[in-house]
């Protein structure tokens, strides 16, 4: 499609483009148009519409740009994005309420509250391993919310990019969202920008210069990165059950899931037949199920290079097909802590697994490196679960699986630390894009001169004596 058809398909590489851009979504939501219920309900309506009937296409899109398998392609990036937005549906009534707040007796007679107000025009800027849920999934909060979005797909993923830089404008207000279709240098004139919300999914690596330039501006950013996330299985866990989820979590986009199992902490006692069933069940996987490809070369020779020095074992064979970009999964057992491998995230489906002598030295391990955005335990103790819980920080937790946590609406997702700032999905997703405004309302009736100064003798006893209620 044209820019001359439709004016919503922006190819803009200046930053002079990518502010009138802004400017026309400042003027929609200066307009007030996008701060009633029924604007918000039609935009999530169409985050429903889009997905249910593109369906086909979007799948291909994405099949074309990173090799998903149409089934996973539904299930991870269509059915989490659709069930985001029905749920923002079916609870936004609720959440745009104001909240009542108690008032202490010093500044009674008077009523207050807080009410979530959309903050304004926000960008929205997506990897592209996931690149319809992690671009639209978002947008559910921010157009719950009230607000204009810009939204920048991975120009890795261009089948999708352009797929949905064509269908966003069909079925959300083409005033209010705006696709921006590009690279690093269209990515950096909008950062140029001065937006009122940034949510950024992507490394780390980006997260920073995101930041950075949020900073100029003192925007507030949400950042939605990556890192190790690390399984813990314990010596009580059903192990054949553990090592199925494992290899179907590290197998699932070719392991290029941010929240995918980075490497395995399996107790000592436990870790041959562990490992034994691990390398079985990823094996499986490998012979039976179709696999994603890696991104692009860069990646495949990145993943190539953390096999290059790792100084474990691998168990699986190595094989990767140049042509169909499929890497074959391998298994690194007991590598070099300090190579690369151990260092780096490694976002592809390469699984190290390493035997500690405990739990507590799990958690030691873990604590001892940044902050993960996803954290895995397989035991049926529920001791053991509460040890975890309490000696480790990370984003999330999922105990006897992995990934689902994600598919909970409910559930705020986000990292902390270097893993991540701030969170979305459900009321979080609202919240995250909306300012809860403080007001008090106070009577003008029964002014006390008595209460403003000079303050006499009697006045300020009885304030000191008021301020003591109630009594603890
Ligand atoms: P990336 O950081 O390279 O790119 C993400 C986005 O940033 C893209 O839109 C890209 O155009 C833009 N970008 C890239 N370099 C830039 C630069 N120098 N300046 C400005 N913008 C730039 O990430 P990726 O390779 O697309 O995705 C993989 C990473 O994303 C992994 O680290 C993974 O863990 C993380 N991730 C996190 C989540 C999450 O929800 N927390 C989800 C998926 C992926």
């Amino acid at each position: 499609m044209s820019l001359d058809t439709n004016p919503t398909i922006v190819d803009i590489t200046t930053p002079a483009a990518v502010g009138s851009v802004l400017a026309d979504l400042r003027s929609t939501f200066s307009g007030g148009r996008t701060a009633g219920i029924g604007w918000r309900k039609r935009q999530l309506q169409g985050i429903i519409d889009l997905l249910e009937r593109n369906e086909d296409r979007l799948i291909a899109a994405m099949a074309t740009d990173v090799g998903k398998p149409p089934f996973d392609g539904w299930l991870t990036d269509l059915l989490t994005t659709r069930d985001e937005a029905k749920f923002a549906l079916d609870h936004l009534a609720g959440w745009m309420k104001p909240t009542s707040h108690p008032v202490p007796l010093v500044a009674m007679p008077s009523k207050a509250w807080t009410e979530p107000q959309a903050v304004g025009v926000v960008l929205i800027i997506s990897p592209w391993n996931y690149p319809v849920q992690l671009l639209l999934s978002p947008l559910v909060g921010a157009v719950a919310a009230g607000n204009c979005a810009l939204l920048k797909p991975s120009e890795l993923a261009p089948a999708t990019s352009a797929l949905l830089a064509e269908l966003v404008p069909q079925h959300l207000d083409p005033e209010a969202v705006r696709v921006v279709e590009g690279g690093v240098d269209v990515t950096t004139s909008l950062l140029e920008l001065e937006f009122d919300h940034i949510l950024f999914t992507g490394s780390t690596r980006v997260g920073k210069v995101v930041m950075a330039a949020a900073a100029k501006f003192l925007t507030p950013v949400t950042l939605e990165l990556g890192g190790k996330s690390p399984t813990i299985v314990a010596a009580d866990a059903d192990l054949k059950v553990a090592a199925k989820r494992v290899a179907w979590a590290k197998y699932l986009n070719a392991g290029q899931t941010c929240i995918a199992p980075d490497y395995v902490l399996v107790e000592r006692s436990v870790s041959d037949p562990f490992t034994t069933l691990l390398v079985e069940e990823l094996g499986a996987l490998r012979d039976k199920a179709p696999a994603a490809s890696i991104v692009n070369g860069d990646h495949i020779a990145r993943l190539e290079g953390l096999l290059g020095a790792h100084g474990g074992n691998e168990l699986l064979t190595r094989n990767t097909n140049c042509t169909s970009r499929v890497m074959d999964p391998v298994i690194v057992s007991e590598p070099d802590l300090d190579s690369p491998i151990m260092q780096e995230e490694i976002f592809g489906p390469l699984l190290p697994v390493i035997a500690v002598d405990s739990i507590d030295d799990a958690i030691d391990f873990i604590q001892a490196r940044p902050r993960p955005l996803a954290l895995y335990l397989f035991s049926a103790s529920r001791d053991t679960e509460r040890r975890v819980l309490d000696g480790t920080i990370a984003g999330s937790v999922c105990v006897n699986h992995l990934v689902y946590q994600v598919a909970v609406p409910s559930l705020p997702f986000g990292g902390v630390g270097p893993s991540g700032i701030g969170s979305y999905h459900g009321k979080a997703g609202f919240d995250t894009f909306s300012h809860h405004k403080s007001v008090l309302r106070r009577s003008t009736k029964g002014d006390l001169s008595a209460m403003y100064p000079p303050y006499s003798g009697t006045i300020q006893k009885l304030m000191r004596k008021v301020s003591r209620w109630p009594k603890r």
